[in-house]
């Protein structure tokens, strides 16, 4: 499979430095163009693009303007942009570099002068990009880690009690699995580790929802902007698809396993003290309850014992 192209937003009112611009980034990258400068921070916010490079001199938002709207926008803040203009002078560039532009390319511009001060910036971006993954991924399962995890829930607590919506966290402990580990050894152990997280990846049905490995044979769940009924809904299919997957072995009868799960579901009162670490700690008292009670079951924090 070819590797996606890294995209590109040109922001830019004459058409001629379009066309040359275009020309000579549309081999490499993704090309999209705005004339119209009002325009660009809800496109950007859609399109999400690597890199934009933008004019200064435009008839209805200045280039200034417009790199002061991106910055302030939560999507946006972090898309580089580098300026693309006529105004030549030191000041200028200074303006522009101190306005959190990433790069300054002066009118007019030389074909090789742009395509590596581009290729400079999608570079790094790329790096960017590949450390926050790493940063971020559990590394034997492939879901996110436990970093990711809190940063997600942190996010997803701070954006309901603005919205007022409820959301839900699961905390999963597989049952027993000392003992697969015991019975079938620890590569084993660690190859079905992988195949549960499939599993339960599999039972979300949001693009919004999240999952992590939160440690061991523990895996967590964020599902943002859900009522009760629906994350019962979940926690109940991904406990019953756990009890149902096999994982197959060779020359021998494939492995079952069950999962405990504890949940706790709730829109966020914005006067109490409420904290995400508390729904954390609510829900994982919820898991405890679960295995107390035999294991393979869900338990929720606001139910009575
Ligand atoms: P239960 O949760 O049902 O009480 O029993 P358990 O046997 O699963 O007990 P517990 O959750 O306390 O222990 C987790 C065990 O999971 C310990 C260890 O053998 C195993 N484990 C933890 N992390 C890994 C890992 O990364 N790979 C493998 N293969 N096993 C792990
Ligand atoms: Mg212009
Ligand atoms: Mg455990
Ligand atoms: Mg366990």
């Amino acid at each position: 499979m070819e590797p996606t192209k890294n995209s590109i937003l040109i922001v830019e009112d004459d058409f001629l430095s379009i066309r040359a611009l275009s020309e000579i980034l549309r081999h490499d990258y993704t090309i999209y163009v705005e004339k119209k400068s009002s325009r660009v921070c809800d496109l950007a916010k859609r399109i999400l693009p690597d890199l934009i490079l933008l004019d200064i001199m435009m008839p209805d938002m200045s280039g200034y303007e417009v790199i002061n709207e991106l910055k302030r926008g939560e999507e946006t803040s972090d898309i580089p942009v580098i300026f693309v203009t006529g105004m030549t002078n030191s000041e200028d560039e200074a303006k522009g570099l101190a306005c959190g532009a990433v790069d300054y390319i002066n009118k007019p511009f030389k074909e090789s002068v742009v395509r590596m001060r581009v290729q400079h910036q999608i570079k790094i971006v790329n790096l960017i990009r590949k450390l926050q993954n790493l940063s971020t991924t559990d590394e034997l399962t492939g879901v996110g880690n436990r970093r990711y995890f809190l940063t997600s829930v942190q996010h997803e607590w701070e954006r309901a009690k603005r919205e007022q919506t409820p959301m839900g966290v699961m905390m999963l402990d597989l049952d027993y699995f000392k003992k697969l580990n015991d019975t079938y050894g620890h590569i084993t152990g660690d190859e079905v580790l992988v195949h549960v997280a499939q599993t339960i990846k599999s039972g979300l049905k949001r693009a919004t929802d999240k999952i992590a490995r939160w440690g061991g044979e523990e895996f967590a769940i964020i599902q943002p902007n859900t009522t009760f009924a629906g994350v019962r809904k979940i926690a109940e299919d991904i406990r019953i698809a756990v009890e149902k997957s096999r994982f197959p072995m060779e020359g021998q009868d494939p492995i079952s396993l069950t999962t405990s799960i504890g949940v706790h579901c709730v829109t966020p009162n914005p006067d109490d003290e409420y904290t995400a670490d508390d729904l954390i700690a609510a829900a994982d008292r919820a898991l405890y309850r679960a295995k107390q009670m035999g294991r393979n079951r869900v338990c929720y924090h606001n139910e009575p014992d």
